[in-house]
């Protein structure tokens, strides 16, 4: 995880610096390139200067050549006095280079004219006033050009007079062409004749200027020649335009064909990679070649460490932005990654901490106690479901005083309102812990009132939590009613059993008196035995009473499709069965008790448990048979019906009736309504109740119109066992017990008077 990070931090860095180099890069190269094009465009700047340098140059010098022929030309006879003179200025001209200024004149050198013509020019010029002169004609040349005057301008001896320059190609032909022209012209480059023994590589390169001197009518009176060196001639006129960086080689025309470097402006060796420009100039008549060469990195202006410097003084700031974006990047990762560690450990508290209140808030849904939390204040902090179910109020009330009023809170005897300040809130409040305080909750929810436990204590704060209390409320309305039950039942068995055991005990001891005596009584005894097996019937008659409404309320469902018909028919065949007279009621004084009449009306197949369900018809039909009034013969009526989602069983009989205050009460458990000679535990329609209800359906009890009662049982087409899955019935899961209550239960018989 952390050489990840730092990869990535190392990543973003290694972007940085390539992003930066890339940009340095790139302006450094269009730096570099900008400088190209403007050592580029210096170059040509620099050959426009050397261009026109020499050319301006050449120009002034053919400017004073061609102003000294004219000045020249202005004398008739040009003496050497005026040839001085005219020339005496010519050093102050400024002509770098210029060697000497010569005045010269040809002469027909052809066979025919020789040597007439030779001497006819020197005694011409003698005349003039060259004392001394003595022409020495070049032998072999058409030509002769005699130097007659001269100004050396270098510092040199003057050149002899009399010369024939023809014998210099160079000059020959550049005087040919200024007379050729009528004016200036310039010539090839020569080696310099006066400077023989350099060798040939450092020989001075010489031009000559000639434009002629023209007398009256355009008559050619001689030259004016001006000699140079070139080295000197390109030292003054280009190698001051020149940047000392910048060479130039200036080639012309060399006689006998070819170019002849004649000078070198700052003769350095360029480099290899170095800006080269060839200009040809185009100089009275002659075409010279200028080559200019210059490292690109020594122009002015366009060489410039700029480049290097933005490389560097990019990458620097680069390199020092990817380190600055490492280290804060890897310290951003850092910390993202403490706040993700953070966030993680923050994440995983709160999810635990939802996880442990959904749980709480789960556990508090699903218990089926509730449970009250109040402040300080008595204000409620949480009520579960459960509690709300048990208050039977979604409003909370505002203080604990209120409570009793708010929910109805009574003592148990359901008359007293409960005291606000016995609340068992109000005394945990206090620091007073409260298990099992009861009370009865009597409001709109609860119209019968349940009976409430409530155990409460002061709020643990030993975590920190809030002040306050929590209580616990339990309905124990069913345990109670059991509870109650189970006194009652103590009662029956004490009482019920009780009095048919004293029976037994007292007629066997009836019966055994009655056989010790002598002579011993049969009859007492027989009729002692017989009241014995009467206390007997009844006791079984309670116990299996008893047995069926436990297993009423707790054995399971075997549902099964059932005909009714057959169900009732032996109900009633077992109901109606002739007794000896002695079984029947007391009731009964003497001789057999009427015959019922049963009629039965055409019963449905039903789908229910099939014992439970002969257990209510037969509790229905023995009761329409007993609560008969004495002597009258039973009428019970047996029909069904279907409709309203199930089959309505009736049994209807002629008795003695129910009173109305009374009807709401025969179905608890061991209520008796009627007189006690009628016999009976008080379980029986509290065993059908039971039953009923746990096939989802009901019972109810009527008046049948016209005298009697009538119980109406509704039986759910698709029944379903409301019996909590729990409960008692896991005490009685053993099969056998299981089938030995139920076979109890099917042999149940008819109640008995002892
Ligand atoms: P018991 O064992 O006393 O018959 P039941 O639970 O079967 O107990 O009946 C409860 C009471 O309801 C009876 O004591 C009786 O007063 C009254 N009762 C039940 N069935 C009838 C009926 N068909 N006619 C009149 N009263 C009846």
């Amino acid at each position: 995880m952390h050489s990840r990070r730092r990869y990535v931090s190392l990543g973003l860095a290694a972007v940085v610096l390539m992003l930066g180099l890339t940009a340095t890069a790139g302006v450094s190269a269009a730096l570099a390139s900008k400088e190209r094009r403007s050592a580029a465009q210096e170059m040509d700047r620099q050959v426009d200067l050397a261009q026109a340098a020499v050319a301006g140059e050449v120009r002034r010098y053919l400017d004073t050549v061609d102003t000294l022929a004219v000045a020249l030309a202005s004398h008739d006879v040009l003496t050497p006095e005026a040839f001085e003179r005219i020339t005496a200025r010519v050093p102050g001209e400024n002509l770098p280079g210029a060697t000497a200024v010569v005045f010269v004149v040809p002469a027909d050198g052809r066979a025919a004219a020789e040597p007439g013509a030779v001497a006819a020019v020197q005694d011409a010029w003698r005349a003039a006033g060259a004392n001394g002169l003595t022409l020495r004609p070049a032998s072999g040349v058409a030509e002769h050009f005699f130097a007659v005057y001269g100004r050396q301008l270098d510092g040199r001896p003057p050149a002899p007079a009399g010369a024939d320059l023809a014998e210099v190609p160079a000059i020959a032909d550049v005087l040919r062409q200024a007379r050729g022209l009528g004016g200036a012209a310039i010539s090839d480059a020569a080696l310099l004749p006066d400077d023989p023994d350099r060798p040939s590589a450092g020989r001075r390169r010489a031009l000559n200027l000639a434009t002629p001197v023209l007398g009256a009518g355009g008559r050619l009176r001689g030259f004016v020649l001006l000699g140079l060196r070139g080295q000197d001639f390109f030292g003054g006129a280009i190698g001051e335009v020149l940047h000392p960086r910048v060479t130039a080689t200036l080639a012309a025309n060399r006689e006998g064909g070819g170019l002849l470097p004649v000078a070198t402006a700052h003769p350095i060796a360029p480099p290899s990679d170095a800006l080269r420009r060839t200009r040809y100039l185009d100089i009275a008549h002659r075409r010279w070649r200028l080559d200019v060469a210059a490292d690109p990195r020594e122009l002015p202006g366009a060489s410039s460490d700029r480049p290097l410097v933005a490389a560097a003084a990019g990458a620097l700031p680069s390199v020092l932005l990817a380190a600055l974006v490492y280290l804060l990047s890897s310290r951003r990762a850092k910390a993202m990654a403490l706040v993700e560690e953070a966030t993680r450990d923050l994440r995983a508290a709160g999810r635990e901490a939802r996880d442990r209140a959904a749980l709480q808030r789960a556990i508090l849904a699903s218990v089926s106690e509730g449970v009250t939390v109040v402040g300080e204040d008595g204000r409620v902090l949480l009520h579960n479901p459960a509690a709300r179910q048990l208050l039977g109020t979604a409003e909370d009330a505002e203080h604990l005083e209120d409570w009793p009023a708010h929910y109805g809170a009574y003592r148990p005897d359901r008359v007293t309102p409960f005291p606000a300040d016995e609340l068992p809130m109000v005394r945990a409040l206090r620091g007073v812990p409260v298990d099992r305080a009861e009370m009865v909750i009597l409001n709109p929810a609860h119209p019968d009132g349940i009976l409430v436990s409530v155990s409460a204590r002061p709020l643990d704060r030993s975590g920190g939590g809030p002040r306050g209390a929590v209580a616990v409320l339990h309905d124990i309305t069913e345990l109670r009613r059991h509870e109650t039950e189970l006194a009652q039942f103590a009662a029956v068995v004490a009482h019920d059993l009780k009095s048919p055991l004293t029976a037994v005990h007292g007629f066997a001891a009836v019966a055994a008196e009655a056989l010790a005596d002598a002579p011993p009584r049969p009859e007492t005894a027989g009729f002692a035995v017989e009241r014995i097996r009467q206390g007997a019937t009844r006791m079984r008659a309670i116990i299996d009473d008893l047995l069926a409404y436990t297993t009423a309320r707790d054995a399971p469902l075997h549902l099964a499709e059932v005909d009714l018909r057959p169900l009732v028919d032996a109900v009633v065949a077992e109901r109606t069965a002739p007794r000896p007279a002695a079984h029947l009621s007391r009731a009964v004084p003497d001789g057999a008790p009427p015959v019922p009449s049963v009629r039965i009306g055409p019963l449905p197949v039903v789908c229910a448990d099939p014992n439970l369900l002969r257990l209510v018809v037969d509790n229905l039909v023995g009761n329409a048979i007993k609560y008969t009034p004495v002597g009258r013969p039973p009428q019970v009526e047996i029909t069904a019906s279907t409709g309203g989602g199930g089959v309505r069983l009736e049994v209807a009989d002629r008795g003695i009736g129910i009173p109305d205050e009374e009807k709401g009460r025969v179905f608890d458990s061991f209520y008796r309504a009627s007189p006690v000679d009628y016999g009976g535990t008080g379980l029986g329609l509290a065993i059908c109740r039971r039953i009923m209800e746990r096939h989802g359906g009901s019972i109810a009890v009527e008046d049948n119109p016209g005298g009697g009662t009538r119980f109406s049982v509704l039986l759910p087409r698709e029944p379903a066992d409301a019996a909590r899955p729990d409960g008692g019935w896991r005490r009685l899961q053993r099969p056998a017990e299981t089938r030995a209550i139920t076979h109890a239960m099917a042999r149940s018989a008819p109640g008995v008077e002892p």
